[in-house]
Parts: C-alpha cells; sequence; structure tokens
C-alpha cells in the first residue's frame, strides 16, 4: 500500500515516514501543499495522511481540489487544529477521517487500516483467501492455520493482490505499492517476492498472466 504524507514540520514528516516505512507501507512525504497537489496529480495513492496548515496551499484546499476532480482516494486529516467547526469543515470537504495532534502512533496505524479495509471493500479486518489468513492489525500471516514468515515487502505484495483477487497486477504496478520516491529498486525484485511467496504459501495461490502480471484467482 502506498501513502502520501503532507506535513510541514519535518520532525513529524520523519518520524512518521519512518514508522509507516516501518509498518511496510511505501511513504512518499512532501512537505508544502502544492507539492502535495503535483505528487496527486502524477502519482496513485492508496491513502494520504493530511496536515491542514501547511505552506503552498492549505490541505482543506488540496482536499477540497481532489474531491472536486472526483478522486476517491481515502484522506484521513491529522492536524492540530481542534475546533469543532475545523473538524466539520475537514470531513465535509471530503476527508474520511479527522485526528487531533498530537494522536497516538497506534491509532493512527488502526484508524489507516480502518480507512484502507473500507476503501478495498472488505467488512472482515483479515485477509482470507484459499488457506491464507492475513491480519494487518499483527501483520501475522497463517497457511491452513500454521503461521509463516513473510518479509515486509513480501507482504506487501501478498496484500495488493489479495485486496482485488481476481484483478491483475503489472509488475510496473506493484512495484509502486512497495516503493517510495528515491528507495531503490532492483530491476527483478516482484519476481524475487513473488518466488519468496510461492515457496512459503504453495505455487497455486498466486497465477502469472503471461505478459500482463499477477494476480491472485478468486
Ligand atoms: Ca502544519
Amino acid at each position: 500500500m502506498r501513502l502520501l504524507l503532507v506535513e510541514d514540520d519535518p520532525m513529524i514528516g520523519e518520524t512518521l515516514r519512518d514508522l509507516l516505512r516501518a509498518q511496510g507501507y511505501a511513504v512518499d512525504w512532501v512537505a508544502d501543499g502544492s507539492q502535495g497537489q503535483t505528487a496527486l496529480a502524477v502519482q496513485s495513492y492508496d491513502l494520504v495522511l493530511l496536515d491542514l496548515g501547511l505552506p503552498g496551499c492549505d490541505g482543506l484546499v488540496l482536499l477540497q481540489g481532489l474531491r472536486a476532480r472526483k478522486d476517491r482516494t481515502p484522506v484521513l486529516i491529522a492536524t492540530a487544529r481542534d475546533s469543532v467547526a475545523a473538524r466539520i469543515a475537514g470531513l465535509d470537504a471530503g476527508a474520511d477521517d479527522y485526528l487531533l495532534k498530537p494522536y497516538d502512533f497506534d491509532e493512527l496505524l488502526a484508524r489507516i487500516r480502518a480507512l484502507l479495509r473500507r476503501a478495498s471493500g472488505r467488512a472482515e479486518p483479515l485477509y482470507a483467501h484459499q488457506g491464507v489468513v492475513l491480519d494487518p492489525a499483527t501483520r501475522e500471516a497463517r497457511v491452513q492455520g500454521q503461521p509463516v514468515a513473510l518479509s515486509a515487502r513480501e507482504w506487501a505484495v501478498l496484500e495488493a493482490l489479495l485486496a482485488r483477487p481476481g484483478r491483475v497486477l503489472s509488475r510496473q504496478q506493484l512495484e509502486d505499492k512497495l516503493y517510495g520516491w528515491g528507495e531503490e529498486i532492483s530491476s527483478n525484485a516482484v519476481e524475487v517476492y513473488i518466488h519468496g511467496l510461492r515457496k512459503k504459501l504453495g505455487p497455486a495461490l498466486i497465477l502469472n498472466v503471461r505478459g500482463l502480471g499477477y494476480m491472485v484467482p478468486p
């Protein structure tokens, strides 16, 4: 899953980026509202974590522009603007959730998981498919009830595929889910992760659709 972090406080931004990356998310961080607009114009994201008080362009203006383009990307506002009026304005501008600074990091992660779950159309918190179960909250994977250790990248590939069984994701689309800007990608990285997943989870779970990419059969 790829997240856009729009946060002008360098300390909060860097801390959040590193913590979110440690959770296996690909994270692009911009410290300016207009850079956030540019990022959203050129890259698709699974979620935007949005501060409101920003140089360049206010977070609320960024959000309004996003929704005016009928972009449905989930947006979680995380701000120090704590008035009821500000919270109402944020939600009515199209935010999906609103969190006040300072917040608890575990709560932020749970809210991110809830928004990603809703966006993928799942009601249940676990991914369960053909005997494979992933728990995004604990980041545990099981096959036929037995725990399996997956690397953060293997987890990210599998989660992207399990989010929509039957949908083919190209290598490029999977790379987009795995790596933020400036992160090194080796040319066969996705193939290596798919190979590792097949070894651990069995060869039938992930299909190679020749010339197109990979999918989990529905
Ligand atoms: Ca700010």
